[in-house]
């Protein structure tokens, strides 16, 4: 057993904080054994790491991304949603389905920036190609970061042509599954579907009978604006929205299923969500930057027991700092005035515990938590005058940036930047 003596800081539930300062944290082969305020009796003899009086906090997560859109991140933002599809997203995720050197190279500074960022597990959707998305898994699997990584499937033309055939489609994701399966407790297969506009009947009963018969976990998007609900109710006048839609074809919470924005999701749908535990990736930052009409009321979502985390979006959201992130978040709370904002506090449970139960017992240091854990080195925050641990939080997120971050931490193993 290996303990960690700091100013430890973790969100246990939702809006609470649970600080030890000067506390200390046990880590046998990789998990949480507990923490204590002082060292305990049985503890005693173990080997201490003396983390002095920088702040030890749980890894943040990033549950829903885009590999391929990593270089166009910031671009087609004055435009509307379909120019920023048509002229940056597909493009470029064209590019790196078939320009395999690229996608490598793509691959290699996403990994970079997660790991600079404290992102030390994610959901990240690849683009139709499957040599990128296997690319992509196996550099995952050298880095220690833990992941769930899709190819993309998008045969039906949503807006325009189909990005690849419904028999290459099936045929590559099922040779990524095999490839992929046993090869790592960490980096393992997700369903990616874009979304329902581009996915044909027929692959929607491919996914579901897949995700029943393998046990796979799903990730997509859904209600983000007025046009891809459109063409939802426009296909499938009989269910007329996206989560019966899904729910019919057994990818809706019938395995774990993580969906990105829901925008515009319905009272039913956001019951059907919370009974059958679908994640929501919150992605506050593309809703400001391609706004689509509305924004998430993440404080609904929660009241009614929806698991919630936090997604960059790369590349309608143009950042992988989860402390922007959470930012973006609380003040976008705070755009719905009808609502009770997200506090600090409530984000940090977001992009730690909230996102990370996605991955299983990640996120907390509560005992049987995977050690998932950065290191702050916030002097440059704090030399003024004292600050509780909780408001040290708030200036890392507020006024600090990953340079902040001295250590990083996935599965009991440090990652090296
Ligand atoms: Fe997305």
């Amino acid at each position: 057993m290996r303990l960690y003596h700091g100013d430890i800081l973790f969100a246990p539930r939702l809006g609470e904080l649970t600080a030890l300062p000067g506390g200390y944290l046990a880590v046998e082969q990789g998990v949480v054994q507990g923490v204590s305020p002082h060292l305990p009796e049985a503890w005693k003899g173990c080997p201490v790491e003396e983390l002095g009086r920088r702040l030890l906090i749980p890894a943040f997560n990033d549950i829903h991304l885009h590999a391929a859109q990593l270089p166009m991140a910031g671009l087609g933002y004055d435009g509307t949603s379909d120019e920023w599809f048509s002229r940056y997203a597909y493009p470029t995720e064209q590019r790196y389905s078939s320009d395999l050197p690229y996608a490598r190279e793509v691959n290699r500074d996403l990994i970079a920036r997660l790991k600079e960022n404290g992102i030390m597990r994610s959901v990240i959707m690849c683009a139709t190609g499957s040599e990128s998305t296997r690319d992509l898994m196996e550099q995952l699997m050298e880095s220690g970061l833990g992941a769930f990584v899709g190819k993309m499937n998008s045969d039906y033309g949503a807006f325009g042509e189909a990005q690849e055939s419904h028999q290459d489609s099936c045929a590559q994701t099922l040779e990524l599954i095999s490839w992929a399966r046993g090869k790592s407790e960490k980096v393992k297969y997700i369903l990616s579907p874009e979304f329902i506009p581009a996915v044909s009947q027929e692959m929607l009963t491919f996914l579901g009978e897949l995700a029943q018969k393998e046990g796979l976990p799903v990730h997509s998007h859904m209600s983000e604006g007025p046009a891809d609900l459109e063409l939802v109710a426009g296909r499938f006048p009989q269910e007329g929205w996206y989560g019966p839609v899904w729910d019919r074809f057994g990818l809706f919470g019938q395995t774990p299923t993580v969906m990105a924005h829901c925008l515009y999701v319905t009272g039913e749908e956001l019951e059907l969500m919370a009974r059958r535990g679908v994640y929501i990736a919150h992605c506050p930052n593309p809703a400001q930057n391609v706004p689509s009409g509305r924004y998430l009321s993440v404080r609904k979502a929660l009241d009614m027991g929806i698991p919630v985390g936090l997604g960059s979006d790369i590349g309608c959201g143009h950042t992988l700092s989860m402390l922007e992130n959470m930012v973006l978040a609380v003040q976008g709370s705070k755009m719905l005035t009808k609502e009770k904002p997200l506090t600090l506090a409530d984000a940090f449970y977001l992009a730690t515990k909230g996102g990370g139960s996605f991955f299983g017992r990640v996120g907390s240091f509560e005992p049987g938590y995977q050690f998932d854990a950065l290191v702050i080195e916030d002097e440059s925050l704090t030399r003024h005058r004292d600050y509780t641990l909780a408001e040290r939080l708030q200036r890392l997120v507020y006024c600090g940036d990953s340079r902040n971050i001295s250590r990083r931490f996935c599965g009991g193993n440090e990652v090296f930047i």
